[in-house]
């Protein structure tokens, strides 16, 4: 359990997905407000930390980037271990991308069974005009593996506070 006392919580969230699908990108935004426009492929740390207040609950998330890991398929044990949700990440424009995500659903599965809270996140929804991933498509997959479903931009900052605070709701209720 990961209450240190009433209403104070600490969890671990990973970020899954294809490489350039913006998975540093969505953390620097979210936890820096910073956004650059090449690739980061390497960030300093593996993971950030952010502080959520939501209502009478605090909220610190560890958030935990792959740093290019995903490419050689390399990620161990140790990127899981004790991870309390992930996000699953693709492009919008990129329906390998999407694919790749289902693939990382079931390595995540069988890693921590049904444990974490998953969310399925479409992002660069400023390319709305190149989208090749169906919008229903994407929420009946989530749905079909238990995982809601959020679309973002880090590119423009939008629905990065709703996805974190989604996400940190759900982990609050699940433990
Ligand atoms: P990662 O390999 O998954 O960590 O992806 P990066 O965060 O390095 O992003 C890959 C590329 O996509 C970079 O050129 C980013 O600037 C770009 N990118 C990331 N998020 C967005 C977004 O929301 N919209 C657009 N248009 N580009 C983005």
């Amino acid at each position: 359990t990961s209450a240190s006392s009433e209403g104070e919580f600490r969890f671990k969230v990973v970020l899954l997905g294809e490489g350039a699908v913006g998975k540093s990108s969505l953390m620097l935004r979210y936890v820096e407000d910073k956004f650059s426009p090449r690739h980061v492929s390497t960030i300093q740390a593996s993971f950030l930390s952010k502080r959520l207040d939501l209502g009478d609950n605090h909220v610190d998330l560890d958030i935990w980037d792959t740093a290019g890991q995903e490419k050689y398929h390399a990620l161990g044990p140790i990127y899981y271990r004790g991870s309390h949700g992930a996000l699953l990440i693709y492009d919008i424009t990129d329906k390998r991308s999407f694919e790749k995500v289902k693939i990382w659903v079931r390595e995540l599965q069988r890693a921590l069974g049904e444990t974490a809270v998953l969310i399925v996140v479409g992002n660069k929804l400023d390319l709305e005009s190149e989208r090749t991933v169906d919008r229903t498509e994407a929420i009946q997959y989530a749905k079909s593996v238990n995982a809601e479903y959020v679309e973002t931009s880090a590119k423009e900052n939008l629905g990065l506070a709703d996805l974190f605070e989604k996400i940190s709701s759900l982990m609050i209720d699940k433990w």
